[in-house]
Formats: structure tokens, C-alpha cells, sequence
């Protein structure tokens, strides 16, 4: 087994008291880590290691855990760039409609591979569209995840309210109610790896109160928790969600989903944004989880959740980019940047500190995806997901504060990162890709998309 040293960073434990060590140690053994602590690690452990790296210079914090994309549209960005979500749906769903295997493929490690540039050590991804002969894209960007080293949450996402229901995908879009269980419980069985240590965990993700039916969420959660695994959706994003809901249903969305039982510590919803107090006193009451999406729901207009009010109110609550086709920059570093923002822009100078944008990042990421015992804070015991920032750089090397340098400052260079002891990116660099080559093929298949016509 491997030992690597990391020495002389400022290292943010998020342990249960929030230590910090200016000039600390972190000793990992294979794919966990074994110390943590103020100064050097011991000259016999330095002596023995395998590698001993120096942070001097640098802060070492958890990886950053995503709670909430869809991988595959990496290789659609830049498209109705001016919409609402639901404008901007019904413009993407045609374009979606032709993806398969190679470009869920190469979407997913173009993702997953900027994710880890930006700090991300583990990513869920909510892949709700297979067309009829798209192949097997759950395999596809599963294969991605293996090759670019993440930490990876797939869910096997769906749709089954098409237009001519009144839903608002098309109905080629859509899949049969029965042929979605099939497959979801398919997908359990092939990948859903449930260990502490595990790489690789499915959840259960029908997409949203317009694309689904009331019958598929229902069955969707008697499955998940026949199968023990985890449920997620996308909940209370637009207005224009809400109006849908009180037409049709004569209740709001979270309403909704508690009178088909989606409420509950197996459940995290991405967005959250219009949610009144009953609300967020019901999603923190059952202890549900939110994957808070700031840049997504900025660049949408949809609006901003009340992510200090689901703190306090017990929710888990992690940070999401969201599909890369509502936020180009899809970097989990920009969201908790984001979600600072935001918070004060609406509450006030208090309502978010630098250390708790952090944590909704690390610990909060952690909590949602039900991975709190093995991710999320850099302690002894924990799996060795680390990411060590340069900041002795032209653009931080001042701010005094180095949180605030990694929060506050601009996106500083990776100088390592590691995920399940590996490294992922070394100076700044995604060492298991080659990035530029990827490039290309997201510009062909991004071409081949948006040309084609059925
Ligand atoms: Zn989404």
C-alpha cells in the first residue's frame, strides 16, 4: 500500500471542531487517510513514504462533492442562451433527442474532467434522456467516469409525461413507465456498488413534476427503498413549475411530492428555489436533502433558494452545477462562490461565512449523497479525496485569509488532486485525459448534434 506525505499547506480538516493547520500534515495510506495534524508529519513517515509533496504555499481542503448535473450536455452548451428554463427546454429537448453512446461518452469525461479542475473529487449525474436507439448511455458515461478517476453517483433519471399528456417534453422524448422500472432496476444490479469505499453508486432520478407521472414517482420510490438506495428529482425551480403544479395537481410542488412520499432522508431535490416557510420547515423537518444550483438558477432566472433557511431549518443541503447547458462553466469552485453571494446578496453580510460555503461544498455535498462517514472533511479514517490549491500566486498570495483567498479570490491552480488516493490533476492539469484532444471531440460531436436532422 502506498504512502503519501502532503506537508506544509494550510489545511482545513472540516472536522467537528473546524480545526485549521497553517503549515499542517496529512499522511494517506492507499486510499485512506491515516494522519492529520499541526507542523510536519514525522521524519519516519516522510522517510518511508512513497511520495512526499510540499504544500508549502498552498491550502489542502476536501474534495468538493457535486450534487446535482447532467453530464451529457457538455457537448451542448451555449444554446438559448437568453430563456427560461421552460423556453430553454423546449429548444434543447429536439437537440437532446439525438444523443448516444459516443456523446454521453465523451459529454461525461469532458464534465467529469473540468469538474476535477475545478476541486470536484465526487459527482452524482441526473441522466434522464434515452432515446429509443441511443445505446446504453448510463454505461457510457459510466465508462467515462472510470477513465477520468471520479468519485461517481449516477442516477438513472427518466421521463414519461410527454407533451400529448400534457407534459412538457416531447413524446419522443419520453419512455413507458414499465420500461423505466426495468431499466432502474437494471442499473441497481449491474452497477450500485453500496460499500464504504465505493466508487460507483446509483440513485433512483425521475426528472420533475412536468415530465413525470404521478404513477412513476410513486413506483420509482417504492423501488429505491425496496433496493436501498437513494431518490432525487428536480423540485420548485421556476415559477412556472409552481403554476403547472397548482393547475394540475391544486398544490405546490413540495406538497406534491410529500403526498407521494418524497420526503425523507433517502431524498435530495435539486434547486429548491420557491419553496414559502411551511415548506423549508417540512424539507428540514424530515431532514431532506438540496442540491443548491446558484449559477444554473442565476443564468436561468429562475431565482434564488433560500439556502441559509434550509440550513437552520436541519435540511442537508450540498451545491450543484447543474447541467453544463445551463451553466457553461459548470466549476463546483464558482459555486460555492455563488451560493456566497447570493446568500448575502438576499440576507444580508451574515447569512453565509466563507467557512460554511466551504462546507455546503464538502460536508453538505457529502451529507446529500449519503456519504457523510467517508467524504467531506480530511480526518483520519476518511478516504483520501483531497484537493490542494496554489495560492502563493499574482492573483492570492496577499488576501490574507486563505479560505477567503479560495471563496472570495479568483479560481486559484489545482495543484493536486486526489480521489480515492490517485492523482486526478497534477499542476493544474487533468493527468488521465488529454484535455486538448478532448476538446476536439466535444466540438465534433457538439457539430454532429446540432447538424443532423431526423
Ligand atoms: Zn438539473
Amino acid at each position: 500500500m502506498s504512502t503519501t506525505v502532503i506537508d506544509g499547506a494550510h489545511v482545513v480538516t472540516m472536522n467537528a471542531g473546524r480545526e485549521e493547520h497553517a503549515g499542517g500534515h496529512v499522511v494517506l495510506e492507499g486510499n485512506r487517510i491515516t494522519a492529520v495534524g499541526p507542523g510536519s508529519a514525522p521524519e519516519a513517515v516522510r522517510a518511508g513514504a512513497d511520495r512526499v509533496v510540499d504544500g508549502s504555499g498552498c491550502l489542502l481542503t476536501p474534495g468538493l462533492v457535486n450534487t446535482h448535473h447532467h453530464l451529457y450536455q457538455w457537448v451542448t452548451r451555449g444554446l438559448a442562451v437568453d430563456e427560461t428554463l421552460f423556453g430553454w427546454l423546449t429548444t434543447l429537448y429536439p437537440v437532446w433527442a439525438r444523443i448516444d453512446e459516443r456523446a454521453v461518452n465523451v459529454a461525461a469525461r469532458g464534465g467529469l474532467a473540468w469538474l476535477a479542475r475545478t476541486g470536484c473529487t465526487t459527482s452524482t449525474d441526473h441522466h434522464y434522456v434515452f432515446p429509443r436507439d441511443g445505446g446504453d448511455l448510463l454505461a457510457a458515461e459510466i465508462e467515462a467516469a472510470r477513465s477520468v478517476g471520479l468519485r461517481f453517483h449516477p442516477t438513472r433519471g427518466s421521463m414519461d409525461l410527454g407533451e400529448s399528456d400534457g407534459g412538457l417534453p416531447p413524446d419522443h422524448v419520453v419512455e413507458d413507465l414499465d420500461a423505466v422500472l426495468l431499466a432502474t432496476e437494471a442499473a441497481i444490479n449491474r452497477w450500485h456498488d453500496p460499500s464504504p469505499g465505493s466508487m460507483l453508486r446509483i440513485a433512483v432520478a425521475p426528472c420533475s413534476p412536468f415530465s413525470v407521472t404521478a404513477d412513476l414517482l410513486r413506483e420509482a420510490a417504492a423501488l429505491a427503498r425496496r433496493r436501498d438506495v437513494l431518490l432525487h428529482t428536480h423540485l420548485a425551480e421556476t415559477l412556472d413549475e409552481e403554476k403547472f403544479c397548482r393547475e394540475r395537481f391544486g398544490c405546490s410542488p413540495v406538497d406534491y411530492m410529500e403526498s407521494l412520499g418524497w420526503l425523507g432522508a433517502d431524498v435530495w431535490f435539486a434547486h429548491a428555489v420557491h419553496l414559502d416557510d411551511d415548506a423549508v420547515r417540512r424539507i428540514g423537518a424530515t431532514g431532506t436533502g438540496v442540491a443548491h444550483c446558484p449559477s444554473s438558477n442565476g443564468r436561468l432566472g429562475s431565482g434564488i433558494a433560500r439556502a441559509r433557511d434550509l440550513r437552520n431549518a436541519g435540511a442537508r443541503v450540498g451545491l450543484g452545477v447543474d447541467g453544463a447547458a445551463s451553466n457553461e462553466s459548470a466549476s463546483m469552485l464558482e459555486e460555492v462562490r455563488g451560493a456566497l453571494l447570493f446568500a448575502r446578496a438576499t440576507g444580508g453580510p451574515q447569512a453565509l461565512s466563507v467557512r460554511d460555503a466551504l462546507e455546503m461544498a464538502t460536508l453538505g455535498g457529502a451529507a446529500v449523497l449519503g456519504r457523510s462517514a467517508d467524504l467531506g472533511s480530511v480526518e483520519q479514517g476518511k478516504l483520501a479525496d483531497l484537493a490542494l490549491w496554489r495560492l502563493d500566486t499574482f492573483a492570492h498570495a496577499d488576501i490574507a485569509d486563505p479560505v477567503a483567498a479560495l471563496v472570495l479570490g479568483s479560481r486559484p491552480p489545482l495543484e493536486l488532486l486526489l480521489v480515492d488516493g490517485r492523482p486526478v490533476v497534477e499542476h493544474d492539469r487533468v493527468v488521465t485525459v488529454d484535455e486538448h484532444a478532448l476538446a476536439r471531440e466535444a466540438v465534433s460531436v457538439h457539430q454532429t448534434l446540432l447538424s443532423s436532422e431526423r
